[in-house]
Formats: structure tokens, sequence, C-alpha cells
């Protein structure tokens, strides 16, 4: 999938398939022409891609002109005028095979043919290699199409999305992203100890948000003696981070597994720079994106002291050792931080004060939500 501006689009018509409807129309036409002489009339911007492929696979003899359409508003009598910018050529008594990228509602292609047609040419014929039937209500129907395609927003090969898009080698069709526009999708995030979890709870039952805690999904796993619980539990006892590619690829897992969700609250994930691109990627794909990261800051020592007591009632191995609790700390200091500043730049990152009691920063939390 790939996006411009605010649109994103998915393949519609590879390159390749392109290509072989292009030299198939070809074709027809050197048959259908085959002893005569053609002048192509292009229609600028969006048919110079089509225009350069086609006319690379005509052997009947022929020429190639260029032009542009324009509208303006003439007199109050006339009304909105059209005219070919560019049209030297004499079209008088000659084959003319007008060459567009799409035919939509036909509307323009009528007005071209007529104008072409004042020129009294031999014979006039359209050539498009795009064409929506559903949506045309012009005169003329295209003599040679390459794709009939249903009526949606589609770029590339020449095709623009606001004049992008056009050095694309495929077609393009629009993405509506339904999810996007509705989908409450919250990074939780913070060091070790910053009550990540304990918050989580109360922000899903307020705004009915799907948890997805990584260390919860890893420590499930070992629970299960799943084939990454083993992998993941030798990373997890040292206090250092899981792989990223067993822990991406478990996050998407896990995301998939829900339909329509409202939105995620993703909890100790990103923690690197990798898994914060490899999410903002895989979000982009599914439709959605994330809406905001909110950083629970607090100081190292409230964290030790916090996790001392949480030792206590976790039974976490992570939690009972100083060692492996600041080895979690420089981890995050380390390769944590830097997915602050990923998120800088989007304008989606809140500092939120983590300390003081739980309440407090519970309506810290909602205020800053609400007020998104
Ligand atoms: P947590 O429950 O978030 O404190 O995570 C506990 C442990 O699980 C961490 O110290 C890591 O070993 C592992 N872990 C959790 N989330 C991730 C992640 N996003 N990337 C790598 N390792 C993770």
């Amino acid at each position: 999938m790939i996006q411009l501006k605010d649109k994103y689009f998915e393949t519609f018509i590879t390159a390749d398939e392109i290509r072989k409807e292009i030299s198939a129309r070809a074709q027809q036409i050197n048959e259908d022409y085959a002893g005569q002489h053609v002048v192509f009339v292009a229609i600028l911007n969006g048919a110079f891609m089509f225009a350069s492929d086609l006319i690379k696979e005509i052997i009947v003899s022929c020429e190639i002109t260029f032009v542009k359409v324009s509208s303006y508003r003439g007199t109050e009598s006339t009304g909105r005028v059209d005219e070919i910018i560019g049209l030297t050529t004499n079209l008088r008594d000659k084959n003319i095979i007008i060459l567009e990228d799409i035919v939509d509602t036909g509307i323009t292609m009528d007005k071209i043919h007529k104008i072409i047609e004042l020129q009294k040419p031999r014979s006039l014929k359209i050539c498009t290699l795009l064409y929506k039937p559903s949506a045309h209500v012009g005169i003329h129907k295209p003599d040679y199409v390459g794709f009939s395609i249903p009526n949606a927003f589609v770029v590339g090969f020449g095709l623009d999305y606001d004049e992008l898009g056009r050095n694309l080698k495929e077609i393009y069709q629009v993405k509506e992203l339904k999810k996007a526009e509705n989908m409450l999708n919250i990074v939780l995030f913070g060091p070790p100890g910053a009550g990540k979890g304990t918050q989580s709870e109360r922000i899903i039952e307020k705004y009915g948000l799907v948890h997805l805690s990584t260390g919860d999904i890893f420590r499930a796993n070992i629970k299960g003696e799943t084939e990454l619980g083993v992998l993941a539990k030798g990373f997890m006892d040292q206090g250092k981070l899981v792989p990223d590619s067993l822990t991406i690829d478990m996050l998407k897992s896990e995301v998939r597994k829900h339909e329509n969700p409202k939105g995620f609250i993703f909890d100790g994930f990103p923690r690197t720079n990798a898994q914060a691109e490899a999410l903002d990627h895989f979000l982009t794909e599914e439709g959605t994106s994330i809406t905001v990261l909110l950083a629970l800051d607090v100081e190292e020592q409230e964290l030790k002291s916090r996790l001392k007591n949480r030792a206590e009632v976790s039974g976490r191995v992570d939690d009972a050792n100083p060692e492996v609790i600041q080895k979690r700390i420089n981890v995050y200091v380390a390769e944590t931080m830097p997915v602050k500043a990923f998120y800088q730049a989007q304008n989606k990152f809140i500092k939120i004060n983590g300390e003081g009691s739980v309440d407090e920063i519970t309506s810290r939390l909602f205020g800053a939500i609400d007020a998104l």
C-alpha cells in the first residue's frame, strides 16, 4: 500500500498486466490500420506514459502529437469554452486515434472529439487505457479499451492525485479507510514500574479499547510453555529485550485477532525504533495509525521502590532481582527512550506526570485523551 497526501492506495493493475494489455491494443491497431497512416493525438498530462508505451509497439506508419485541453469562461452568450492547446498538426483527411489515459464520464472526450471532428479527419477513433463504463454518460464510447474498471479513484502510470503518483509503474486504487477515522490507538509509554499496566486497565475500561501488553503476552506464553515462551524467557529473566523480529510478529498476530476494535492501547510496545517503524507500517496496512503516545514520567528512585513493592505480589522473576531491575532501566534508557523522538517528529508525543496517587495519574491521562 502507498500513501499520497491524505489518501492510501493499493495495487490494482500490475506493471506486467499493463504491459501485456498495451501490447494487445497495439496489435489490434496494427491490424486495423495495416497499410495506412495514423496520427495519434495524445491528451496531456495523463496519457504520456500510455502513449509512449503504445507507440513503441506500433508498426504501421504513424506520427504522434501531444495536446492539452483547456477550459475557460467565455462571454455571457458563449458560456464555458473548451479549446485544444498545442494542436499544430493538420488533421484533415487523416486517420486519427485519440490516446487517453482514462475515460470517465466521457464529457471531456466528447468535447475533444467535437473539436477534432471540425478538422474533417478521414476517420476518428478513441483509444483509452482505462474506461469506467458505469460512470460514462458521453456520446462517444472508446473504440480501443485497455481495462474496463469500476467507478473508483485510480492513480499511477500517468494518472495523478493532486499531481502526485504519475511516476508509479503500476495502477493503484484508493483504499477507503473506514477504521482510521474512528479508532483510538494509544501507545502507553514509560520505564518499568511507571504504572503502564495499572493505568491501561483504567483506560480500556473508560474508552473500550483492546489492551495489548507485550510483557503480558510473553508471560502467558511462558506459562503455556509455547515455543515463543521458551525463546522469550531467557531474555526476560535477564532484563533484556526479546528480539524485534519475534516481538513484532507476535504483536501483528495479536492485533489481527480483533475484528472491528474501537482501538488499541499498546503497553510495553514499541520498545525500539525498529518496533516503532514496524508498527507504523503495519497499522498503515491495516488502514489505521497511532493516535497518540502518552509517556508516563517517573523518577528512577520512585520506579525502583514501586518495583520492589510489586515484586511481593507479582511473582515476576524480573521484579525480584535488583540487578535485573537496573538492567531493565538501563535498557529502557538506551533502547526505548529514542522511540520518544519518533513520535515527537509526528507531533504525537504527550508527557504525563506519572508521580502521585493512581487516581491523580489516571485523571491526567483521561484529560489528555479527552483533549485529543
Ligand atoms: P513488561 O511487562 O512490559 O515490563 O515486559 C517484561 C519483559 O518482556 C521485558 O523486560 C522484555 O524482556 C520483554 N518485552 C516486553 N515487551 C517487549 C518489547 N516490545 N520488545 C522486546 N521485549 C519486550
